[in-house]
């Protein structure tokens, strides 16, 4: 069957002003790749974002790091996937390890990647285990309990991203070996034929935690690693646009 259309996605977290998000965008360039590339800025800077990259041509849309489970209401300081939308975000990431770690449970983010898809938005799933488990053995039945309770009961993921992020290769320099990745994207992906039937072979399952420049190839040569989440290496375009390159 064919190769999946790769994905690579840049989690700026809380990172950046509208200064280096100017230069951000004059560095990225005119010039388009065979990828989906998505660039997830924090919420304030996602109208100007938009309106700077139609300005200036760039290749790559637009996603959320977070969003409300809610439609609208009483959610001081949170952000509907409404306005996601109206502000032209057409992804959002959900279950970051950093959001979990302050206390998002699997239902919760189950909720939100309802509404998403309820509202057009196409969620990336964020799943992984911490260090602990892992030597513990539980790695499998860890990320087998947050994929499926984030997607339980729906009979369409067809527009859904998994993103694999161990917890202990996020932010520390530390990454899977690629094989290492593989091995836990591979599982992921039985585990979603089994549920969700031979679709599942179409879903974009990416990799997080640490992926750079250096390295970024090493993963694009992985059967089921069909993309990355980046974090520190998607604060400057260079470096980001290396890495999308590792996967065109
Ligand atoms: C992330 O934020 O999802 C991430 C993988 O961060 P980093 O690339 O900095 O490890």
């Amino acid at each position: 069957f064919e190769r999946i259309k790769p994905v690579v996605v840049a989690n700026w977290k809380m990172n950046m002003t509208l200064a280096s998000i100017s230069k951000f965008v004059d560095d990225f360039g005119t010039e388009s790749f065979s990828a989906e590339v998505v660039v997830c800025p924090p919420s304030p800077y996602l109208y100007i974002l938009d309106a700077l990259k139609k300005q200036q041509n760039r290749s790559f849309t637009l996603g959320a790091q977070n969003v409300h489970a809610e439609k609208s209401g009483a959610y001081t300081g949170d952000v509907s996937a409404d306005q996601l939308l109206d502000v032209g975000c057409h992804y959002v990431i959900i279950g970051h390890s950093e959001r979990r770690a302050i206390g998002e449970s699997n239902e919760f983010i189950h909720q939100k990647v309802r509404q998403s898809l309820e509202t057009g938005l196409i969620p990336i799933l964020c799943v992984g285990e911490t260090e602990e488990e892992r030597k513990q053995g539980k790695t499998n039945s860890v990320v087998e309990k947050q994929v499926l309770t984030a997607l339980l009961n729906m009979n369409d993921i067809s527009k859904v991203i998994i993103a694999y992020e161990p917890v202990w290769a996020i932010g520390t320099g530390q990454s899977a070996v690629p094989e290492q990745a593989q091995e836990v994207h591979q599982f992921i992906r039985s585990v979603l034929i089994k549920h969700f039937g031979i679709l599942a072979n179409q879903l974009p399952i990416l990799y997080g935690g640490s992926a750079k420049p250096d390295n970024a190839k090493d993963y694009s040569a992985m059967n089921d690693i069909d993309g990355l989440l980046v974090g520190g290496a998607s604060l400057k375009a260079d470096d980001f646009k290396k890495i999308i390159s590792a996967f065109c």
